[in-house]
């Protein structure tokens, strides 16, 4: 887990630097580094160990000779340094939508603003505005951006908090005196964003359990150590909460501290109806209290007569009506995705080759991939010229003649301009195996003008996906206004699927709108968007927004075989 800690100081100095006006390429290159290392969870140390760093990209000689330095000292001198210059409390400050490095650094200059508290203080009494270049407009935007950043820190993206969670239980389930453990709350539920992270064990020996997770390399402060209870908060400022059972209470403690609570309502109600009781210890029999089930949670919905109900559907949003009828979902699982249908390379944005990816695809399991570069016009993102698509499919071509058993198809991410046309002529993308449309600017329009572009876009006949279709950055940027309803209507007519961006911060299309996917008819396809090969993993976030909205493999056409990919792509 210290590949979290040494993530979180390379933003953090990406931030002073920023702050203090440096170059931006040497902050870009922080930024990078930072991502990259996140994504590596506990493989950092394999890689420092075996001497292989800088095969992580983003990583030179400088940012090696730093990660080094933190992995043998626990700290890193340059950052102190920094830190005694800038205060970390102005960094905090970058975090409000709408607010740079020049603007924090001009408020903590003029009006000695050093954290957020003081910030709203000010432009509650509009103080700022009085600054040069500063209209009373950028006043209330920066209000409005606190008031987001504040629902921001409340939750946190599901994409931060899972591998963490995954990585306690994994770190706890090596002590032989952990007989059963699992995530228990919103995470297990998979929502979007979750408040923090709740961990349920059974154990032969508590106080081991205990210190064992105390002691965690990745816990920056204790709350709480007790016998069945204990709480830290992480590096990242996550809370979390262990709690150890006793092995004849452990299925309804995990339905229990699962939730959610609207659907626990219903299972006590349904409970009471069959003159049952369940609480976090068990299902008795209400006239003679007698314990009859609570070891697994199995047993619970047994009991009452009803079919498993899996975590993610637990919202009372119909899933105990459903499991009354014996018409819930099957669930789409993770095993069943045979491909990715939208990656980056080295050619555009991406940090690995073509051959990397695709490594790294077969490798999980995979039968086929699709290689979606940025389309010529996004040229922050490297988009590919037409004459350089049109060399990456020839190599695409080359590659496929090669490899057995795995199909690479040649694709484009091509942006959807602000009239609704695409990057790149017909005839082009005519010679490309995939279209993956997106809109990447100009967000700011009425809902009339976005559906009209989007409808636009997905009726020429080379598109075949629309990627991240609301547009929405979790905590930094709402989805624009679309008429979804319409956008479906068109989508089903002209065989579009709709794309599940599988990336953290953006989880879009979310779990609600897949539902109306799926009763549009909508077919869905998971994607990672992943510019590194590490990143290929969120697939698995994905699959758990794709869960939350009730969607079957059928749903879903990345569960499908290349042959049935292939006539639907030319339908
Ligand atoms: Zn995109
Ligand atoms: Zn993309």
């Amino acid at each position: 887990m210290i590949s979290i800690k040494i993530a979180k100081i390379f933003e953090d100095l990406a931030d002073m630097l920023e702050i203090k006006g440096e170059n931006p390429f040497r902050i870009r290159a922080y930024r990078k580094a930072a991502r990259n290392i996140r994504t590596l969870t506990n493989e950092l140390e394999k890689f420092a160990d075996e001497g292989r760093l800088d095969q992580i990209p983003g990583i030179g000689e400088g940012m090696k000779e730093k990660i080094y330095e933190i992995l043998d000292t626990g700290r890193l001198q340059f950052y102190e340094e920094l830190k005694s210059e800038i205060p970390p409390s102005l960094v905090k400050l970058l975090s409000v939508p709408g607010i740079g490095p020049k603007l924090a650094k001009k408020f903590y200059d003029e009006l000695n603003i050093r954290d957020i508290e003081q910030l709203e203080k000010m432009a509650k009494e509009h103080h700022l505005a009085g600054l040069p270049g500063i209209k009373e407009k950028t006043e209330q935007n920066i209000l409005k951006g606190i008031e987001m950043l504040k629902k921001g820190l409340e939750r946190m993206n599901l994409g931060i908090a899972l591998p963490i969670a995954n990585e306690i239980v994994d770190q706890l389930s090596k002590l032989p005196e952990v007989k059963r453990i699992s995530t228990a709350g919103s995470l297990r539920r998979r929502k979007e964003t979750i408040g923090d992270i709740d961990i349920l064990t059974t154990s032969s020996n508590s106080k081991k359990v205990m210190d064992t997770f105390i002691n965690l390399q990745l816990v920056e402060r204790v709350l709480v150590c007790g016998d069945t209870k204990s709480s830290i908060i992480t590096y990242d400022g996550i809370h979390v909460d262990l709690r150890v059972v006793e092995p004849e209470s452990y299925g309804s403690a995990l339905a229990y501290f699962t939730g959610s609570k609207a659907h626990n309502i219903r299972i006590r109600e349904i409970a009471m109806k069959n003159n049952l009781k369940i609480n976090e210890y068990g299902v008795f029999d209400e006239k003679t209290g007698m314990k009859i089930a609570g070891e697994n949670e199995e047993e619970i919905y047994q009991i009452l007569n009803l079919p498993f109900i899996a975590s993610e559907l637990r919202e009372d949003m119909g899933e105990i009506e459903a499991a009354k009828e014996n018409r819930l979902p099957t669930l789409v699982k993770l095993s069943q995705i045979k491909g990715d249908l939208h990656v980056h390379t080295t050619w555009s944005d991406g940090g690995n080759s073509i051959e990397e990816m695709l490594k790294t695809s077969q490798e999980m399991g995979y039968k086929y991939l699709a290689i979606c570069d940025h389309s010529q016009s996004l040229k922050v993102a490297g988009g590919l010229s037409e004459d350089k698509l049109l060399e990456q499919i020839e190599k695409i071509k080359e590659l496929n003649s090669k490899y057995k058993d795995f199909d690479i198809l040649a694709g484009s991410e091509v942006d959807i301009k602000a009239d609704g046309s695409l990057d790149y002529p017909d005839e082009l993308m005519k010679k490309l195996d995939i279209v993956v449309a997106a809109i990447h600017t100009r967000f700011r329009r009425s809902r009339y003008e976005m559906t009209k572009r989007i409808i636009k876009a997905i009726q020429n006949p080379h598109v075949n996906i629309l990627a991240h279709p609301t547009g929405r950055l979790l905590g930094v940027r709402d989805a624009y206004e679309v008429d979804l309803d319409e956008i479906l209507k068109v989508a089903k007519i002209n065989k579009i699927a709709l794309e599940i961006n599988a990336f953290p911060e953006r989880l879009d299309l979310n779990d609600i709108n897949c539902r109306k996917a799926k009763e549009y008819g909508v077919m869905i396809s998971i994607n990672t968007d992943s510019h590194i090969t590490n990143q290929l993993d969120y697939m698995a976030l994905g699959v758990s927004v794709a869960r939350r909205g009730w969607l079957e493999p059928k749903n879903i056409i990345n569960t499908k075989p290349i042959e049935q990919i292939i006539k639907f792509l030319k339908s």
